[in-house]
């Protein structure tokens, strides 16, 4: 059960040209991953630590999987993802048991990068209630801390954790030494929005007249992973017509498919 709550890629296939509208991102996770892995011995020579942790936050599905697996991908190191949830366990003692199993594991594969998403489960703010689950979830994340704290000696892993829940981090996991490079990664703007589309339909035949950048406009609130959605479905209604081309009328069919919040205008669902 341990060996599966870890998924471990050898070199992952994202490259950063697949992630669209967030270049500003990619640049500071390039310099606080990347460059250290390259070479370490820029940083010896300026006498300045690099990052320990970099911790992506942000809305979910605007490419912070994507942004930790592009950086393995280009540095040939292997990715390892848990997922915060995981490390939140019944039992006494095996939630830290399970993030040593992961810095292990980690050890095992250099260069490696570690990536923690929703770190948020182990990694709240105290709350009032001090019960016994608290405790357990306090104990795993001075684990992670304690790992972190011995980094020195841990060679070519890096780490990189992502949330969507900024505001319920404990301050003790962004002290120095340990998440000290924070990324913030926002839903992508209309200029965004065009290059994701574009990303998303790079493989599918198009007809000629799609505008992306009226699509961009169209779609408002949307999310990298919903754009990607969108395209799927407008490839379907072309299917569902018996054409092998893409249509902007496709793309119209997709979108009053979609369900929206109707405070935000986000996606909710297409049904
Ligand atoms: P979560 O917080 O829910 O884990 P995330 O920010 O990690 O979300 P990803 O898993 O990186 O989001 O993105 C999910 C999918 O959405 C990607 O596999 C990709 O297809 C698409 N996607 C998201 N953001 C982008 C982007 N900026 N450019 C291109 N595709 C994107």
């Amino acid at each position: 059960a341990r060996a599966q709550a870890m998924q471990v890629t050898k070199k992952p296939s994202v490259e950063y040209a697949d992630i669209g509208g967030i270049d500003e991102q990619v640049r500071e996770v390039r310099e606080a991953v990347e460059d250290p892995l390259a070479n370490p011995e820029q940083f010896e020579q300026v006498g300045i630590e690099p990052p320990t942790g970099v911790l992506l936050h942000g809305p979910p599905g605007t490419g912070k999987t994507m942004l930790a697996k592009a950086v393995a991908n280009e540095t040939d190191a292997t990715f390892i993802k848990m997922a915060g949830s995981e490390l939140v366990q019944k039992f006494i003692g095996e939630g830290a048991r399970l993030v040593r199993d992961l810095f292990e594991l980690a050890a095992e594969h250099e260069p490696a990068i570690v990536f923690i998403d929703e770190i948020d489960a182990i990694a709240s703010k105290r709350t009032e209630s001090k019960t016994s689950g608290d405790a357990e979830v306090q104990r795993t994340m001075m684990q992670l801390l304690s790992e972190m704290d011995g980094f020195e000696e841990r060679g070519d892993v890096s780490i990189i954790a992502a949330t969507n829940r900024f505001d319920m981090l404990d301050g003790a996991i962004l002290r120095p030494g340990r998440f000290d490079r924070l990324i913030e990664v926002p839903e992508p703007d209309a200029e965004g929005r065009e290059r994701i589309l574009e990303i998303h339909t790079r493989e599918m035949s198009l007809a000629d007249e799609v505008a992306f950048a009226d699509l961009a406009e169209e779609t408002e609130g949307f999310s990298g992973a919903e754009l990607e959605s969108l395209c799927t479905e407008a490839g379907m209604f072309a299917i569902r017509e018996g054409r092998t081309e893409v249509r902007t009328e496709d793309f119209e069919a997709a979108l009053e498919k979609i369900e929206r919040d109707e405070a935000t205008g986000t996606p909710v669902a297409f049904y």
